[in-house]
């Protein structure tokens, strides 16, 4: 697999696929093709070439639909990412159902970007957010969201996988425990779907978000997935060129889903690309792909808890992620180090400051693994790890 990665060079461990995954060159490829041989604009021109493109931008949409499970290529709305349509979800949707004393439920686990859009929103309604608890090996405590919710609930948001901890939803038990008292699940997919197989029918959520490049596919594309008839009921993010049914000064009408939430230009090119990092993923199969990411996991985490100064966050059975301190070194300084090995890996609070407040720590190190790494990857780490205790005495 590293030899489809012409960016990851022999010796360099990449261990921060949680961040952005690396391209593999049939992704580049796409990505060349598409600027350098079949480029034109898409659902606008009159000629062949345009036509041709639109073609291969909405074979993309529904490339993506079979990915995921979704009913039809209409309920997948393109995206910049993940943040963006967390913000298109709770701006269109939020921004119409919320009322004042309506109960969003949040985990103490979430991405910022999973937080901050609610937070806006809940401003502008008077919605009140709820924040749920984390079980003792850094879980989302679905025992303590089912206490929590209440018919004022109309929202529950949680993470599929959580980008710091690696801890996987029951998102079939999520949603059910929604949906008795009345409440949405969404699911912020972002870690999830390069990591898992997802098939959103099956789960039972009514919306899925993801970015395209955690998916080993291009920046500035995503996919918001929604059952039609929420989708149906919302009213556009951002007006402009194409989202529009009929244009006129006295009044103008919307495209249907998802084309009402697309204004203006896309990033055509990039969901040519995600369609080709979607054919790689499904190459190698998700359940491959989890279990490889499952034994580096289990190789690493067995190594760091056998250093007495090295704490590990996050459950065993983790998705691809681990993240651990050194006691007495900052994170900051355990990536340098582990750099200067040719490690990377991330170091921070990875946009879950409630989460280290919760952890009780200012930071964490973090390794993400993916379809590229190997144990020898781990074991580099495992050196780095080493050296940078030598260092810290
Ligand atoms: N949610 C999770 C769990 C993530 O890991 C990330 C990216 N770190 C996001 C949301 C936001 O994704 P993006 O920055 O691609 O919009």
């Amino acid at each position: 697999m590293l030899q489809d990665f012409p960016a990851i060079p022999a010796g360099w461990a990449y261990l921060d696929t949680a961040a952005t995954a690396q391209k593999p060159q049939i992704v580049i490829d796409a990505i060349a093709a598409a600027y350098g041989e079949t480029y034109a604009t898409v659902h606008r021109g009159v000629y062949q070439r345009s036509a041709d493109m639109t073609l291969a931008y909405e074979a993309a949409r529904e490339r993506v639909a079979r990915f995921i499970g979704a009913g039809s290529s209409a309920e997948i709305v393109y995206v910049r990412g993940a943040t963006e349509a967390i913000n298109l979800i709770a701006q269109c949707w939020g921004g119409t159902v919320l009322k004042p004393g309506d109960r969003i439920l949040l985990s103490q686990l979430e991405h910022h970007s999973n937080i901050v859009p609610w937070q806006m929103i809940a401003e502008r309604t008077g919605a009140l957010i709820d924040v749920a608890p984390l079980t003792a090996d850094h879980c989302i405590d679905l025992d303590a969201v089912e206490a929590m919710l209440t018919p004022q609930h109309k929202l529950v948001a949680l993470a599929h996988v959580s980008n710091v901890l690696g801890s996987v939803l029951d998102v079939k038990r999520a949603a059910d425990l929604a949906h008795a008292v009345g409440a949405k699940l969404l699911v912020d997919g972002c870690q999830a779907v390069a990591r898992l197989p997802v098939d959103v029918t099956a789960l039972g959520c009514d919306f899925y978000v993801f970015s395209g490049h955690k998916l080993y596919g291009p920046t500035g594309i995503g996919c918001l997935w929604a059952r039609p008839e929420l989708l149906e009921a919302m009213p556009p993010y951002q007006g402009g060129g194409s989202m529009i049914d009929k244009v006129s000064f006295a009044k103008t009408t919307y495209a249907p889903p998802p084309t009402r939430f697309e204004a203006g230009t896309p990033h055509i090119v990039g969901a040519l690309g995600l369609h080709a990092a979607i054919d790689y993923v499904e190459s190698i199969g998700l359940d491959a792909i989890h279990a490889h990411e499952t034994a580096l996991v289990r190789q690493t985490r067995e190594a760091l808890s056998a250093m007495n100064s090295v704490t590990l966050f996050g459950p065993e059975d983790s998705a691809g992620i681990v993240s651990f301190a050194i006691h007495g070194v900052h994170p900051h300084d355990v990536g340098t180090i582990l750099d200067e090995g040719r490690v990377a890996i991330r170091a921070g609070h990875h946009c879950a400051q409630p989460l280290m407040e919760a952890l009780g720590v200012p930071a964490t190190a973090r390794a993400s693994f993916g379809v590229y790494n190997g144990p020898a990857d781990v074991d580099a780490l495992v050196k780095g790890i080493e050296r940078v205790r030598r260092i810290f005495g």
